[in-house]
């Protein structure tokens, strides 16, 4: 059987040095905003190339929180990628402005800058990018779009941790780089987690407001703020994966070079770039007899996901709200993408077994 994750399998990698941090936290005796959250923060915005990073409780939040710290007025439009995971739109929404999707390139599965142009008007406040399976969107062109047409960027990295584009970390491009710690990410906790980075020094102090009730000083409230703070034990923990986090990208660029060099031409790899330094927090093909391919690997004991089975403006949450739109690209990925194994703990030897398989489809 190969499994297609397992974080219990994943973790236990680090299991000695998780021990020694949860025995700091636990006999430091300070379990919220105290020196482990700190501590990451530094570490964690050095790692990005971004001058602050604030740690927060989940990616939806950081991406909640972003929208909310620039006061945009309730009713603007922010340009969102429609190939993405809900909670980038769900972000938009629980901000209070109203999502205005842009169709992916069919190559990088990233929103397409050109087509961004297309869907700006007087209402367009912000751009919120993807950079969707650990490959960076097209931040030159996109930063270009924001400067010439003054919208503020915030980039959803929460699939993307030690990805570049032309050298330069994803996170760093943008007002705000947006991340998730959720367990199975590239940097993943054990538990919920997420950070605003930025180099805005105003922007990130209105982060560390909004985070903690809206407080700069205990027990004074200076705006409307939410409990978002990433705790001190996964704070930690996060510490531990952080000095790894280089090599588990290494090493899931290792399988992924054994996919794209040993996968027949009939499926469909993920594009290579020498402008992209891509860390596939997911690596798929596609093929358009899809869920027969997984049925079929599921037989030869092989597991596989699919990211993802319903894109956004079908869901039925988003009724009235994205189901106007004509998105046949985002249809299309949604309908013969396959996500294969690739986790930190699979072996060259496990990826030949499956990429075998995959062959004799
Ligand atoms: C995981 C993920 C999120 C949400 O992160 P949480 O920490 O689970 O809230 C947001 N956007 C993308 C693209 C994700 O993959």
């Amino acid at each position: 059987m190969i499994e297609y994750e397992n974080l219990g399998k994943l973790n236990k990698l680090f299991f000695s040095d998780y021990e020694s941090a949860f025995k700091a936290t636990l006999e430091s005796g300070w379990y919220i905003l105290g020196s482990q959250v700190a501590e990451f923060e530094k570490d964690f915005a050095k790692y990005c190339g971004t001058a602050h990073c604030a740690g927060l409780a989940s990616g939806l939040d950081a991406l909640i929180i972003a929208l909310k710290a620039f006061e945009f007025k309730k009713g603007s439009q922010v340009i969102l990628p429609s190939n993405t995971y809900i909670a980038t739109i769900l972000a938009a929404i629980q901000a209070g402005l109203e999502p205005v999707l842009v169709e992916p390139d069919i190559n990088t599965y990233n929103i397409d800058p050109e087509k961004i142009r297309a869907a700006i008007t007087d209402k367009t406040v912000a751009i919120v990018v993807v950079h969707l399976y650990g490959k960076s969107c097209e931040m030159d062109k996109i930063t270009q779009i924001c400067k010439e047409h003054s919208l503020k960027l915030v980039e959803d990295v929460a699939q993307a941790h030690g990805a570049e584009f032309k050298g330069k970390r994803t996170g760093s491009f943008g007002e705000f780089g947006a991340f998730s710690f959720y367990p199975t990410k590239n940097l993943g906790a054990l538990g919920d987690g997420g950070s605003l980075n930025t180099n805005d020094k105003d922007l990130d102090e209105k982060v560390r407001m909004l985070r903690n009730y809206g407080s700069k000083v205990k027990y004074v409230n200076e705006v409307i703020g939410y409990n978002s703070r990433l705790d001190e034990v996964q704070a930690a923990f996060l510490s531990v994966k952080l000095k790894k986090l280089d090599q588990i990208n290494e090493h899931k660029r290792k399988l992924a070079r054994v996919y794209l060099d040993n996968i027949k031409e009939d499926f469909i790899k993920p594009v290579e770039h020498e402008d992209y330094f891509d860390v596939y927090h997911i690596f798929n093909v596609r093929h358009p007899k899809r869920d027969q391919l997984r049925e079929y690997l599921l037989n030869k004991e092989i597991k596989t996901e699919i990211h993802y089975p319903i894109p956004p403006h079908e869901q039925l949450a988003m009724k009235g709200i994205l189901d106007k739109g004509y998105y046949p690209i985002s249809e299309e990925i949604h309908k013969t993408t396959l996500s294969l194994p690739v986790s930190y703990f699979h072996t060259v030897d496990d990826i030949h077994q499956v990429t075998e398989a995959l062959n004799d489809f």
